[in-house]
């Protein structure tokens, strides 16, 4: 679509990218969601994907996933053996619900950023115990805990000017055992609901990732693996005004779909199922 509001586009943005950030401006990645829709409020445009940020830079820590990473690109990376939950990178790539022109365009950071409930890379990373590096516009440079980053639907921490520029995926959640379920409405839909368990081998524990079925991502943690019982009854405390509605479900629906899914991954876990 065009935007006939904006005036100027950066498409080599120098030094810090935030330095000169106004209000009317806009970090441009993938352009996916910027040029589908309306943006009367914008005026600039500043082209994140210039800049020369490593996209991918697997190590003895884990996965540094540069923010303007595409889809495309995160699908075609091959972990090493020893990452065994790195298949859940592939099954999150997957669940983007993307024409080719999409998924070719589109950037991990701007999915993210986005903070749509059905956002799978905010799943991918929440489970896989993430952390987010941010870039203010004054130069300061924090860090977040993926769990904290998306607050609702299409909201989070992001203050105005601030930039996603990385994603660290620790080592240790990369060499869990994983189960992952996901139902859409339709063939190729939007997640209704995608939950991930992750657990560490040689020990009971479990991390469960509740998301899509939810505004934003709920994360339950158990030091021991839990019976069914408990597991429904800490879905159950799940504040209602959590649960995500939309043409893709309702907060009841998606509740059951999340009750019945997570017994799933827990029994899976449970009898060392498949990785
Ligand atoms: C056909 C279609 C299907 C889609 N399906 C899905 C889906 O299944 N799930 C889903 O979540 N979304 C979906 N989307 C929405 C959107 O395309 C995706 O969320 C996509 O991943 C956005 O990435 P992008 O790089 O294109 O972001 P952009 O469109 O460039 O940017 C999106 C927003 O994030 C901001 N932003 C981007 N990168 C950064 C950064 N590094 N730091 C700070 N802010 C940043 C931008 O300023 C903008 O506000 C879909 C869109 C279309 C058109």
């Amino acid at each position: 679509m065009d935007l006939n509001t904006i005036t100027e586009v950066v498409r080599r943005p120098s030094g810090h990218p935030g330095a000169d950030w106004r209000e009317g401006d806009a970090w441009l990645a993938g352009g996916t969601w910027l040029y589908s829709a309306e943006q009367p409020h914008l005026r600039r445009l500043i082209d994140l994907t210039a800049l020369p940020w490593e996209r991918l830079v697997p190590g003895d820590a884990g996965l540094e996933i540069g923010a303007t990473c595409t889809i495309r690109d995160l699908y075609a990376f091959t972990p090493p053996p020893d990452w065994i939950a790195g298949g859940l990178i592939r099954a999150a790539c997957e669940a983007f619900l993307s024409s080719f022109k999409v998924w070719n365009a589109a950037t991990v950071g701007g999915n993210i950023c986005m903070s749509l409930p059905a956002g799978p890379m905010i799943t991918l990373t929440v489970a896989l115990e993430a952390r987010y590096e941010l870039w203010a516009p004054d130069g300061s440079v924090r860090t977040v805990d993926a769990l904290d980053f998306v607050t609702g639907n299409n909201r989070n921490v992001l203050a105005p000017g601030e930039i996603l520029r990385r994603i660290d995926i620790p080592a240790h959640a990369l060499a869990k055992r994983h189960a992952h379920r996901r139902f859409t409405l339709t063939h190729l839909g939007r997640s209704t609901v995608f939950l991930i368990g992750t657990h560490t081998p040689g020990t009971s524990n479990l991390l469960l990732t509740i998301t899509a079925g939810t505004t934003r991502p709920v994360r339950l943690a158990f030091d021991t693996m839990p019976d069914a019982t408990t597991l429904q009854q800490s879905i159950d405390v799940i504040p209602g005004d959590v649960w995500f509605a939309d043409p893709n479900g309702t907060p009841d629906h998606r509740r059951h779909l999340t009750r019945h899914f997570a017994e799933e991954i827990r029994r899976e876990l449970n009898a060392g199922g498949p990785a």
